[in-house]
C-alpha cells in the first residue's frame, strides 16, 4: 500500500471524541440496560422442545434486571442483533436445583372458585411473611400438592436464541426494571 492509503485510512478516523465504526457496533452490543427482543426454543437433554417463541411475537426482557434466567442472561451479554448462538444453562444458573418435595395441601384451604390444575403458578406467603411463587404439582380428590420448585428445576436448559432487536431501556424501564412493550398493559 502507498501513501495514498495511508492518507485515505487517516482520513476515515473519528475526530476526538466521536466512537469509529468499530466502537459503534460495540454500543449496539447487549449491556446492563439495553431492551432485547429475541427468538428462542427450549430443549432439554433428551432435545425435546419445552418452549419457543417461533410463530410468535420475539419475547422482550430488560438486560441486567433478571428478568431471564441467570445463565441465560449472562450468555446474552455482548451479542448483537442477528447473533444466532445456542445457551446451554444448567438448573444452578436455570430454574433452580430441587430442594424438598411437594406438599399436600387440603383442597379446602383454597378460594372454593379458584381453579387448580397441576402446572399452576400462583403466589404463597412462607412462614417469614414472604411472598413465594409456588406450583400445583398435582390435584387428586381433596388434595392439592404444593411445590415450591419450580418445574424446570434440576433441568438442564438449551436454548437456541437469535437476538432480533437492541435497544437502549428508557428511564422509566430501567426503574420499573422490565421493558414496556406497545400494545402491552402498562404496569
Ligand atoms: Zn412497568
Amino acid at each position: 500500500m502507498g501513501g495514498a492509503s495511508t492518507a485515505h485510512g487517516m482520513d476515515r478516523r473519528p475526530p476526538n471524541g466521536y466512537v469509529g465504526v468499530t466502537s459503534g457496533a460495540l454500543m449496539s452490543a447487549i449491556v446492563d440496560g439495553k431492551v432485547v427482543l429475541f427468538h428462542y426454543t427450549l430443549t432439554n437433554d433428551a432435545g425435546e422442545t419445552l418452549d419457543s417463541s417461533s410463530g410468535g411475537d420475539p419475547m422482550p426482557y430488560l438486560h441486567g434486571a433478571q428478568n431471564i434466567v441467570p445463565g441465560l442472561e449472562r450468555q446474552m451479554t455482548g451479542k448483537e442483533v442477528g447473533a444466532k448462538f445456542r445457551a446451554t444453562v444448567p438448573p444452578e444458573e436455570g430454574y433452580g436445583v430441587r430442594d424438598g418435595d411437594p406438599q399436600e395441601v387440603p383442597r379446602s384451604a383454597f378460594p372454593a372458585d379458584m381453579e387448580m390444575a397441576a402446572g399452576m403458578q400462583f403466589l404463597a406467603t412462607d412462614d417469614g411473611g414472604e411472598q413465594v411463587p409456588v406450583w400445583i404439582a398435582k390435584v387428586s380428590g381433596d388434595s392439592v400438592w404444593v411445590d415450591q420448585n419450580h418445574p424446570l428445576s434440576d433441568v438442564t436448559l438449551h436454548f437456541d436464541v437469535e437476538v432480533v432487536a437492541i435497544r437502549d431501556g428508557t428511564a422509566e424501564e430501567v426503574t420499573h426494571g422490565h421493558p414496556h412493550m406497545p400494545g402491552h398493559h402498562h404496569h
